[in-house]
């Protein structure tokens, strides 16, 4: 009889030590582009993962599809003008990304409370992609219509994360899908990975718990949405929920595609 005593014995650290990696948090990217609908999506949602990055070097750029001139009942004043809302709303978000380090920020200037999937959205985010080059994309999940039963997905978020996976493949790196960007200058280029928030699907984590006060200072700066409430004990709650599958303090979990293999990710 073969001795399984001594087999079971040298498996299992085997095993524990590739369970170990396949849990490894991805390192920092070199280039970033966080794709969102309104401004403070980005801050409620990966905010602890985009400012750990820009900390260990990343190089970020944030583009905003609509300006969220709709703002909310609660807290917009009726008699407000959208686009003098849209002027607040944009200064708050530059002024999120700065608390961030993410370095650029980019408005696509889309009415809010009504985005559609469209070519035209294919094109202005395949365009922004192929400007700032960057090796991940960081978006939302677009099959995800219900969290919970009492938040229902809003359709900008939807069709904001169905446009920015488009957009990504195969548009930014397809010469002839819109030829009108080559002769614009804007050459292809090739992502190599989706971090995908808000996903069922969720098993990258990345750990947020040196960088959670900055999340919640950037949260803060959308001012004009968050009125006298403290958003604070929402995200720490938010963060250790998150986590607790992986025993992690605080965390955001994202759903990874890896459309391309990192070479110089492999190498390190
Ligand atoms: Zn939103």
């Amino acid at each position: 009889m073969p001795d399984t005593t001594q087999l079971s014995d040298q498996s299992i650290p085997e095993r524990a030590v590739k369970k170990a990696e396949a849990f490894k948090e991805p390192p920092p990217p070199k280039r970033v582009m966080s794709i969102h609908a309104h401004p403070d999506d980005q801050e409620f949602t990966v905010a602890g993962t985009l400012a750990k990055w820009a900390r260990a070097g990343s190089a970020i750029v944030t583009v905003c599809i609509t300006s969220g001139d709709a703002g909310s009942n609660e807290k917009t004043d009726p008699d407000m003008a959208k686009h003098k809302l849209a002027l607040i709303r944009e200064e708050e978000q530059r002024n999120a990304c700065r608390v961030l380090g993410v370095q650029h920020v980019e408005f696509l200037h889309y009415p809010d409370g009504v985005l559609q999937p469209t070519l035209e959205l294919r094109r202005d985010l395949t365009r922004v992609i192929r400007k700032y080059k960057p090796a991940v994309v960081v978006c939302g999940d677009p099959t995800v219509r219900f969290y919970g039963n009492s938040y229902m997905n809003h359709p900008d978020h939807r069709a904001a994360a169905d446009v920015a996976l488009d957009a990504v493949f195969p548009s930014a790196g397809t010469r002839f899908i819109f030829p009108e960007l080559i002769a614009e200058g804007f050459e292809p280029h090739e992502v190599k990975k989706i971090f995908i928030h808000g996903s069922e699907k969720g098993e990258t984590y990345i750990d947020i718990s040196t960088v959670l006060d900055i999340k919640i200072a950037a949260l803060k700066e959308h001012k004009s949405q968050l009125g006298d409430w403290d958003p604070s004990k929402m995200i720490r709650e938010w963060a250790k929920d998150e986590g607790k599958e992986r025993g992690l303090e605080a965390a955001e979990a994202f759903r990874v595609m890896i459309l391309k293999e990192d070479e110089e990710e492999k190498q390190e």
